[in-house]
């Protein structure tokens, strides 16, 4: 039987570990470890070759373990488990998401050069974008989701920059609102602009539905990028992230990876595998959960409108109609609606919450809830929340796995306070 062909969900408990090398343990022990021993001189010479590139592998030679900052065993399978849901060819885990994008967006680009990204991002990546970046003189163009192809291609006309074009940065569905952007138009937008020269990256923020509900790469993307904190740590316990793509541009990752020393350890890459194994059922039965509470919030005479994927098949438009059918696999589990009021009544709703917790994150075992204005875009300009309906009667909601009819009432009986 060729397991290789199975499904990702069925490989999650083994997928890259021998039993044989540590003992008949069934799970991977934590390699709690800095350094590894070489067995001669020679060995250590030719590991250190391939991780400088300074030879081509032999057939079917992999790089030997040297120290925890290059490779770790927790973090190579825990990779390699990870490329086998985005059908990736390699992929490197980070301490954070942010610094995943971070790291991506800085071996890309150099100074001078020009982003273009989609808004709303996630408010980190638009502080990163719109501060730091801006430092090292790169500069950003943001578009709406309601944009069409030309307008964005104009958008980049209009900076004086497009030959600069270097790098377009997308989330899809976005946060907070679910607007949906059409990974296969950045694909044509990135061709628009590349040259035999210069091949603009593609990269999308994949963490509101992957790994198991949207597959960039699928649609032309170059990299995909998580915050491994949500879906796939999955418990709100760890803060982790993950970049994926081909061989060629994960090794200019990776490579920048082991100078900034960013990886992840090798005890989040172990909480990661004991996540990845329930990954699915996490995802769907929170998913199933959503689709509840979207149905409670749609009738309810407190709300005023609610942003879900659910509701595109019946009420979107054409276009988002379109991205939905083509991208995802299911409408998630993140919801957000806008509540009859202002912030007195979005706050009033918030602190009357018993089982769902008022924090920041998503995608985690419990529910969430927040306050996007206030609290993860408080940083976005005032005018730019406006045109995203970031407005002070909107609550985000990550929906967990708890039973939906203890959600609902629980949402029922805060909007009832109100
Ligand atoms: C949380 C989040 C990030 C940042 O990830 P960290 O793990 O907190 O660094 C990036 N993008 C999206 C969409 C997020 O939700």
């Amino acid at each position: 039987m060729d397991t290789t062909k199975m499904q990702p969900e069925s490989l999650m408990m083994s997928y890259g570990y021998k039993p044989s090398l540590s003992e008949g343990a069934i799970k991977c022990p934590i390699f709690q470890t800095s350094t590894f021993v070489f067995n001669t001189a020679m060995e250590g010479k030719r590991f250190f070759e391939l991780a400088y590139g300074l030879r081509e592998k032999d057939a079917g030679e992999e790089l030997g373990l040297i120290y925890s900052r290059l490779n770790n065993p927790d973090l190579e399978i825990l990779e390699n488990r990870l490329c086998l849901w985005d059908q990736a060819e390699d992929c490197a885990v980070f301490e954070s998401g942010m610094s995943a994008i971070s790291t991506a967006m800085m071996e890309f680009m150099v100074p001078g050069d020009l982003l273009l990204y989609s808004r709303p991002v996630y408010g980190g990546t638009d502080h990163f974008i719109n501060h730091f970046l801006k430092k090292l003189t790169i500069d950003a163009v943001g578009f709406y989701a309601t944009d069409t192809k030309e307008q964005i291609i104009e958008r980049i006309e209009a900076t004086g920059k497009a030959a600069r074009l270097t790098m377009i940065h997308i989330e899809t569905p976005a946060n907070p609102t679910n607007a949906l952007i059409d990974i296969e138009m950045c694909a044509e937008i990135k061709n628009h602009f590349s040259t035999k020269e210069k091949q603009v990256i593609l990269s999308v923020d994949n963490t509101y539905m992957g790994p198991v509900w949207q597959h960039p790469l699928k649609h032309g993307a170059d990299l995909v990028l998580y915050s491994a904190t949500k879906y796939i740590g999955g418990h709100s316990d760890v803060i982790a992230g993950a970049c994926l793509g081909s061989k060629e541009l994960m090794a200019r990752v990776k490579g920048l990876r082991t100078f900034l020393g960013n990886m992840a350890g090798p005890w989040t890459g172990w909480l990661l595998m004991r996540s990845l194994e329930t990954l699915k059922i996490r995802m769907e039965q929170a998913a199933l959960n959503a689709s509840h509470v979207a149905r409670f919030l749609e009738n309810h005479a407190k709300v005023e409108k609610i942003y879900y994927l659910g509701t595109i098949p019946k009420n979107g438009s054409a276009r988002d109609k379109m991205i939905y059918s083509r991208q995802f696999s299911s409408s998630g589990a993140m919801i957000a609606f806008d509540i009859k009021g202002g912030e007195a009544e979005a706050f009033r709703f918030l602190d009357s919450l018993k089982l769902i917790k008022l924090a920041v994150s998503l995608g985690g075992t419990e529910s969430l809830a927040e306050h996007p204005q206030t609290m993860t875009h408080a940083d976005v300009p005032m005018e730019d929340k406006k045109v995203m309906h970031i407005t002070e009667k909107l609550i985000r909601l990550s929906v967990g796995v708890e039973h939906y009819n203890d959600i609902i009432a629980d949402i029922g009986q805060a909007l009832d306070q109100i």
